[in-house]
């Protein structure tokens, strides 16, 4: 069997052929090779392919087809918040003022966008209930590392040098114990309780004058809300520890819970998940990080400052010695934070709770209908997402979890997070979103009914599944332990014109 059809046509190098191209952009000035320094000059020609434009163009269009995308389908991958990204979010980042700007403009020719940050910085600290925020990091991942520093520059700074371990549920996002690692903690990794919370007596026997942060998803990776949080703040900073939220399941909580005044001293924001800024595909993003009161002086360079004569700019090099630094190159990725700011301001603090709330409604709905059909191991309600299973399943057909997922890509729907949280056999995370309609929510779980018959009728049908995308179900062993990310020339009786 081939693992491609020939929706997956050749590459462009394999398209190319000699003299073919362009020359139908304006041609350069005759001298133009002249103008430039003998040493700049390319020895060779580049290996470029060599294509019309329109064999360009129908390339990259027909790839492009090839893509599952929040605007062609429904995306409930769990964890991701795959929500539709309003198109007004891309007027703003196109506006000329914003996408046109130099990242080293100075800042009187810069107010516009130093506007703009400073008020999604207090923003998302109203949102967060936090003192103050940094728009730098990159994206979740990122966010937590410069949390993690600034909680151990809090430590260093009080003389407290001990400080070297990071506590962390077992149900915690892989990126937590991989940031405690990569800030130089020790990661001591605590079992949940039998309800899915944090186990909080375990959590108390680990805290000690060596705890130096604990990292709590809330809403957990299970989709529960943390009942026992107050509980755990207080034990945390009896212990002189400090508590970093996660906070990339906000989509479940905006507008209706704080963190920051439910006693967390930091938490980061993925915007790329809760306010609609596209993601997928490893694609830019941007992970706020929001502080209390003790982790202010530790933020990173430059900060976004309001003059007293209304005037923005940023803070000047080594103007705050107390602060980690940079993480980021310029301030962050602005593109990405104007998106969050129109979504912020079209919705307004009214619109952002019931985002909330229609993503929990969503949740719940679909977890209700699909308990009919799968195994729902935790049955308290939900926040934004849920886990199903497909144990039972299993065991009575020997059909998959990740044997549903490749053929719900035949339905035409994109597979939920599978195999996550790690705490559940069989798993599958689904979250469906807030803007979803009542209609998609029902087909998907007409699809599941669906798959769950084939299951008992035809396995086989489910084991070599998907059978309608462009690539067949792949060996992910092989493809996570050799990865061939790059394409070379091929040679002799490889290559699709052997030579
Ligand atoms: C997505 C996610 C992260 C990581 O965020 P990235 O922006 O992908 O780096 C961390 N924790 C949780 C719970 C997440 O869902």
């Amino acid at each position: 069997m081939t693992l491609t059809d020939d929706r997956m046509g050749p590459t462009l190098f394999e398209r190319s052929k000699p003299g073919r191209g362009g020359g139908k952009v304006p041609h350069p000035p005759k001298d133009a090779l002249a103008r430039i320094p003998a040493g700049f000059l390319r020895a060779e020609g580049a290996r470029l392919p060599q294509v019309s434009e329109p064999e360009l163009a129908r390339h990259y269009v027909n790839l492009s087809r090839l893509n599952y995308s929040v605007d062609t389908g429904f995306y409930p991958l769990g964890s991701c918040t795959m929500k539709y990204n309003p198109k007004v979010n891309e007027w703003a980042a196109r506006l000329p003022g914003f996408g046109g700007l130099h990242p080293l403009a100075p800042d009187e020719l810069a107010q516009g966008t130093l506007q703009l940050l400073w008020e999604l910085e207090a923003a998302l600290a109203e949102i967060g209930g936090m003192k103050a925020v940094t728009l730098q990091p990159a994206a979740g991942a990122h966010g937590e590392l410069t949390g993690i520093l600034m909680i151990r520059a809090y430590h260093l700074s009080r003389g407290d040098t001990e400080r070297c371990e990071v506590l962390v549920p077992d149900s915690a996002h892989g990126t937590n114990p991989a940031t405690a690692s990569m800030a130089g903690f020790k990661t001591v990794t605590i079992p949940s309780a039998a309800d899915g919370g944090v186990d909080v007596e375990a959590f108390r026997a680990a805290l000690g004058p060596r705890t130096a942060a604990i990292m709590i998803t809330n809403p957990s990776t299970l989709g529960l809300f943390e009942s026992r949080l107050c509980e755990l703040l207080e034990a945390v900073h009896e212990a002189g520890a400090l508590a970093y939220m996660d906070g990339a399941n906000l989509n479940a909580i905006m507008g209706r819970f704080k963190p920051g005044e439910a006693g967390f001293d930091v938490m980061h924001i993925n915007v790329h998940k809760t306010f609609s800024t596209p993601h997928g595909g490893g694609g830019p993003g941007a992970g706020p990080v929001g502080v209390g009161e003790r982790l202010v002086p530790f933020l990173p360079s430059p900060r976004v400052l309001r003059e007293a004569d209304g005037r923005f700019r940023l803070e000047t090099t080594g103007e705050r010695p107390s602060s980690i630094g940079r993480v980021r190159a310029f301030a962050g990725n602005t593109g990405v934070l104007v998106r969050a700011y129109a979504y912020i301001r079209a919705h307004g603090a009214v619109g952002l709770a019931e985002v909330s709330d229609d993503a929990v409604l969503a949740a719940n709905y679909l977890k209700t209908r699909l308990a009919a059909v799968l195994d729902v191991p935790f049955s308290r309600p939900c926040m934004h997402e849920f886990v199903a299973s497909s144990a039972t399943l299993k065991a009575e057909t020997g059909i998959r979890t990740l044997d549903i997922a490749k053929r719900l890509i035949d339905y035409g729907i994109h597979p939920p997070t599978i195999y996550f949280p790690l705490t559940v056999e069989e798993a599958l995370l689904i979250e469906p979103t807030e803007t979803e309609s009542l209609e998609t929510l029902d087909s998907f779980v007409e699809a599941m009914r669906s798959i769950v018959n084939e299951a008992h009728a035809d396995p086989d049908l489910l084991h070599s599944a998907p059978h309608s995308s462009p690539v067949r179900r792949l060996d992910e062993t092989t493809a996570a332990r050799q990865p061939n990310l790059r394409w070379r020339t091929m040679t002799g009786s490889q290559s699709l014109c052997p030579d």
